[in-house]
């Protein structure tokens, strides 16, 4: 893959052939899509087939510098790359259901600050809304994705994994009266878990779609 392909079969929606600011997130302040340019170049393809662009945004609110490499494929789709990253999570992919989205958005933050009672606590939620969503049998995290497994939902080795993982194991998901801390160890290990579990059922589902939709 070259960066000539940037934007070929995966990438956002341009609606007026330009850079779509609404994908760039300021690495600094996190604001979203508020910016204008400092600075705009662009190179073409020896074989002036297509062209890649350099540009420099500065932020609206915060006044930061953000470098945006990005190219339009074949099918209008924009493949973007950003320096510098946001540090913060502060989005997911369109794909997934807004509520599992917002749950494993607060997660990911709770691990980001170290809050690892509140990241064990969303992301657990998060794999009990995906259970739900397909529609899992079972009074328990474990019997649901045992369930999911049988019907080839879940490859088993996620079945195995989730045995390994004591948060989602922690069937009593409700506060204790001098209950310890969750340890960041198990916290991540729920995270990741969960992680995976995004993948595999919207994140691999929705790539195939796109690939198989797509006219070369
Ligand atoms: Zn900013």
């Amino acid at each position: 893959m070259s960066w000539w392909d940037l934007g070929e079969g995966r990438g956002y929606r341009s609606y007026d052939g330009d850079l779509p600011l609404n994908e760039v997130t300021c690495g600094f302040c996190g604001e979203v899509g508020r910016f204008g340019f400092e600075s705009r170049v662009s190179k073409t393809k020896p074989d002036k087939s297509k062209e890649l662009h350099y540009d420099v945004l500065v932020c609206q609110q915060c006044g930061n510098l953000t470098s945006v490499f990005w190219g339009m494929g074949n099918s209008g789709l924009v493949g973007i790359h950003q320096v510098p990253w946001p540090r913060n999570t502060t989005r997911w992919p369109e794909h997934w259901p807004d509520d599992v989205g917002r749950y494993w958005l607060q997660a990911k933050r709770s691990v980001e600050a170290s809050n690892y009672d509140a990241a064990a606590l969303m992301a657990r939620s998060a794999v009990q809304l995906i259970l739900r969503y397909q529609e899992a049998e079972g009074d328990s995290l474990f019997k649901e994705i045992k369930d999911l497994g049988s019907k080839g939902i879940l490859p088993p080795i996620m079945v195995d994994w989730a045995h390994e993982v004591r948060e989602i194991g922690n069937s009593n998901a409700h506060p204790m009266p001098g209950a310890s801390g969750t340890l960041a160890a198990d916290a991540l290990a729920v995270v990741e878990y969960l992680s995976m579990l995004l993948k595999i059922v919207y994140d691999l589902p929705h790539q195939i779609a796109e690939h198989r939709g797509r006219k070369v």
